[in-house]
């Protein structure tokens, strides 16, 4: 029977293992980081400061297991105009994953009161759609640490179901190398040892992904994307909005999204004016920003441009308004650094993968955020994993 390795065990990675065990094909898939618990799942951050401050986890699950549950169907039309059409996928993952927006249990606050207050001021409003079990979900505001009481999907989900149906994972080892032989794909390497295969799928995340193509001769690691953010925000006395569901409504622009959203680098600023981290209300900014940056073996490169920063400025000017609408003091309203959640870009459909996600090494393929054309400037997980599953049913009528 054909073998077929997966490296990496984030939306991507979890998907195409479970989708290949599921028809019965020999996949064995190996991830860098632990298993842990997901309420742990904040002890495996490993973020980078590169211009940006890049936001990611390493361990079974990788950054599925800090997302703030939302669920959008990020580049659909544009993926469909390049000749990939994910609706048929899009529909089975959102019955699998449960897509709803919340109840309004759910809503707290400082949630309802900016929603209100933007969609009395005119700007475009909506509920945010979430991957997140209202019958467990107790609303804490941590999901950004790993959710404590397993209430959103995260692609340990499908790591286990592949487990039920035969996969083998292995845990705590970093594919360093991958054999080709002629422009075909043989295998990876996790050091000195050595693991044969006669397809490889490189699930990494967009960081990583590029340094094992890069390190087989293919020229990946341009075009970095990460969505950038900021989270602006002020004081606003016994508001309790750090305990609340994160990102519950969505406010669009023409070219950005706002969503309400607490920031513990807030607080760090806010400190000092005498606030709490109870007395904090804050709108995320985030924008699809230009694919600026650069993926090498030694550095990462990932600077704003002019046009992201204006952007920036654009959509902070919009939330200093509904803030202060909203009770906020706007003596206090402030800023955080530039973030990132969302890297891409690195190997990107038409670049260094064809519309089947395969690269110029025969066998060879990608199945992460890597390999979006363009910053969706949208949270991408429904997307990669719509990606991921297409994929599935490709490498299956190769075998
Ligand atoms: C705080 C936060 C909140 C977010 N909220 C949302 C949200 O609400 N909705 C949404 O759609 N998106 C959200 N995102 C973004 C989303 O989590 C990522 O876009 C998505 O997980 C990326 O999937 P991926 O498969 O590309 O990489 P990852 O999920 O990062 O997985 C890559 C995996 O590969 C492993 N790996 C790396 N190198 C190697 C190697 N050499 N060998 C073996 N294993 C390796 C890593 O350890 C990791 O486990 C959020 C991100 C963050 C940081």
């Amino acid at each position: 029977m054909k073998k077929i390795i997966v490296v990496g065990s984030g939306a991507g990675g979890g998907t195409i293992t479970r989708e290949l065990a599921s028809k019965g094909i020999d996949v064995t898939l190996f991830e860098k980081g632990p298993s842990t618990k997901i309420g742990n799942a904040y002890e495996h951050y490993e973020n980078l400061d590169v211009g940006v401050e890049l936001i990611q986890t390493s361990c079974i699950a990788g950054t599925t297991t800090v997302t703030a549950g939302n669920a959008v169907r990020t580049c659909q039309k544009y993926l469909k105009n390049m000749g990939i059409d994910l609706e048929d996928d899009f529909n089975e993952i959102e019955g699998e994953m449960g897509v709803t927006t919340l109840p309004d249990t759910h809503f707290g606050n400082g949630t309802n009161i900016i929603m209100d207050r933007a969609k009395s001021l005119g700007f475009n409003t909506q509920k945010m759609p979430k991957f997140i079990d209202p019958k467990t979900c107790k609303p804490c505001g941590k999901c950004a640490f790993g959710c404590p009481r397993d209430s959103k999907w995260t692609s340990k989900e499908y790591v286990g179901e592949a487990l039920d149906q035969g996969a083998k994972v292995i845990a705590n080892t970093e594919i360093t190398e991958l054999i080709t032989v002629n422009g075909e794909i043989k295998g990876v390497k996790s050091n000195d040892k050595e693991f044969l295969a006669d397809m490889v799928v490189i699930s990494a995340g967009s960081i990583e992904t590029p340094r094992l193509l890069r390190r087989a001769g293919i020229d990946a690691g341009n075009n970095l994307f990460v969505d950038t953010f900021v989270t602006v925000g002020g004081i606003l006395k016994g508001i309790k909005f750090n305990s609340e569901v994160q990102m519950n409504g969505l406010i669009t622009l023409d070219d950005l999204i706002m969503a309400p959203h607490y920031s513990g680098l807030l607080y760090n600023k806010l400190e000092k004016y005498g606030a709490s981290e109870n007395d904090i209300l804050g709108i995320m900014i985030k924008i699809a920003d230009e694919g600026s940056g650069k993926v090498r073996e030694d550095y990462i490169e990932k600077y704003s441009t002019a046009k992201d920063v204006s952007l920036l400025a654009k959509g902070s000017a919009a939330a200093g308004v509904i803030l202060k609408e909203s009770g906020v003091d706007p003596n206090t309203l402030t800023s955080t650094i530039a973030r990132g959640a969302h890297p891409g870009g690195t190997a990107a459909i038409g670049d260094v993968v064809d519309k089947n996600l395969e690269t110029e090494i025969s066998g060879l393929f990608v199945a992460d955020a890597s390999v979006f054309p363009k910053a969706p400037g949208a949270p991408p997980v429904l997307t990669i994993v719509a990606l991921a599953k297409r994929l599935a049913r490709y490498i299956e009528n190769e075998l």
